[in-house]
């Protein structure tokens, strides 16, 4: 559908610079095809009026786990380990993937509803993300979970053959692609490693993980390899692909270089890090290395929701807190980490409103009061909206949500879903 998005307040940018301004925005076969003007033959088959209105790329959540929305609420002030080994994994085990598919379509309802248009998914479920993400129009990176002692292993045979079918199925699938996502250091053995890194050269996939995540994962790769995690992986060849690393909070000095020089994209998730009192990732230290930073919610078992305005928040804030400096990690920068660096690390031509990339977009109301008076759009994004403000929602120029109103979501379907499977695995 051609639609033309008339008189909004747009932000666009790019890496250095932005700009705030009042435009027509074009959209044709899925891609932005003008701003300001319109190639001289553009019929609009729909018109938006754009009257205190803002336009924003569509946020893009670089790490989630998006079956995981049923365990919102479900256990919470817990340590950790007591967290993950004796309330998260525990109902897992209770999960069909029918299940899983419902707890994906919570978080699809969440993050399209504030504004978020793609995510980078590692789940444990096979095609259940994939089905939920074409049902709902969002654009999703999807990675099956890995872990295993050895490429022998039965689990991390079958885990691998599944990522693998998975990304058979739905290649043909424009708003999907994929990544191979050992799940972390802790749970896959060097063999694994070695072997999905073979494969993801084989295949030219990317990789997703979790890296340098708690102090105890820090000190046990120090143990064990004599090596920081970041060094360890890099010992195996692991960023000669493109990796997405997410957490990356407790980082030493080399660590800093191995991901600058290797070009790692650092998924942030301050909320699920402070909420499971991991501690605070050297974002500011990040910045000044110059390394790819973007952002996650991480699953809604730990952060406890999948609303990245959140998190772009708490980036906002805490660094100044932790640094003691009222300048670390300006509002610019953090909605950069949610946009353009999140579409670079998924390697999406998304994540900016320009002309030739993807028609990704968020249209917030600016008639509220975390935007008046209107004196730095900017400032608001990162300060003071907090994802309510979304209006309407279009993915590769399809419009999924229009004044509040999903466009292939039943959310009271959803709700009544989630609600028997809470009670199931309670
Ligand atoms: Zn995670």
């Amino acid at each position: 559908m051609n639609i033309k998005i008339e008189n909004i307040l747009a932000v666009v940018n790019d890496e250095n610079d932005y700009e705030i301004k009042e435009t027509d925005i074009f959209i044709k076969d899925g891609i932005i095809t003008g701003i300001g003007e319109s190639e001289n033959d553009f019929i609009s088959e729909k018109i938006i009026d754009g009257k205190d209105k803002l336009a924003i790329p569509g946020l893009i959540n670089c790490h989630t786990h998006t079956y995981m929305s049923l365990f919102r609420n479900i256990a919470d002030d817990l340590a950790f380990d007591e967290w993950l080994f004796k309330n998260i994994m525990p109902r897992e085990d209770k999960l069909n993937p029918e299940d899983a598919y419902w707890g994906a379509m919570l978080a699809c309802t969440e993050m399209i509803k504030t504004g978020t248009t793609c995510f980078l998914d590692m789940h444990m479920f096979k095609n259940q993300t994939a089905e939920t993400a074409v049902k709902s129009g969002m654009r999703a990176v999807i990675s099956r979970g890995l872990s295993g002692e050895d490429r022998n292993d039965d689990g991390a045979v079958r885990r691998i053959n599944e990522a693998f079918d998975e990304i058979e199925r739905w290649k043909d699938n424009k708003r999907l692609s994929f990544m191979l996502a050992p799940h972390a250091i802790y749970t896959c053995g060097t063999d694994y490693i070695k072997f999905i890194i073979k494969k993801a050269k084989e295949y030219d996939i990317s990789l997703h993980t979790h890296l340098s995540e708690t102090r105890y994962e820090v000190s046990e790769a120090k143990k064990n390899y004599e090596m920081t995690p970041v060094e360890y992986l890099d010992s195996l060849g692991f960023f000669e692909v493109n990796t997405v690393a997410a957490h990356c909070v407790h980082l030493e000095e080399n660590d800093f270089k191995i991901l600058k020089e290797k070009h790692v994209n650092v998924a942030l998730n301050p909320i699920s890090n402070m909420k499971l009192g991991n501690g605070f990732a050297p974002v500011y230290k990040m910045l000044e290395k110059g390394i790819n930073i973007c952002l996650g919610t991480d699953s809604a078992a730990s952060n406890n929701s999948l609303n990245l305005f959140s998190d772009m928040n708490c980036t906002a804030l805490i660094h100044k807190g932790v640094n003691e400096n009222a300048q670390a990690v300006n509002a610019f920068e953090v909605f950069k980490a949610a946009t353009i660096n999140g579409a670079k690390a998924l390697s999406l031509n998304t994540g900016q409103i320009k002309v030739g990339k993807a028609a990704d977009l968020a249209i917030l109301n600016l008639n509220c009061p975390q935007f008046r008076p209107k004196n730095n759009i900017m400032a608001a994004l990162s300060y003071s909206a907090n994802g309510s403000e979304v209006e309407t929602v279009i993915i590769d120029g399809e419009i999924v949500m229009e004044n509040k109103k999903l466009c292939f979501i039943d959310e009271e379907e959803v709700y009544r879903n989630a609600e028997r499977i809470a009670e199931k695995i309670k």
